[in-house]
């Protein structure tokens, strides 16, 4: 599998849950060539059960990493 773009690896650093506090698990890249981060949230975490968007978290990851 090839390794992810400096630029996905940085954001997946970068990136920490604000209610579980997980980071990041995996990277995936899919067929169509879109790379995936995946978390892996506690159980019971409101980001993994999609009650709160994880936008605030994502946006707060790439501004570290920028
Ligand atoms: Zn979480």
């Amino acid at each position: 599998m090839p390794q992810a773009p400096d630029s996905v690896r940085a954001l997946a650093a970068a990136y920490t849950c604000g209610h579980c506090n997980s980071n990041t698990a995996r990277l995936a890249q899919a067929e169509d060539g879109m790379w995936h981060i995946g978390i892996e949230h506690d159980d019971g975490c409101p980001v993994l059960n999609g009650t709160v968007s994880d936008i605030h978290d994502t946006l707060r990851a790439l501004r570290r990493s920028a």
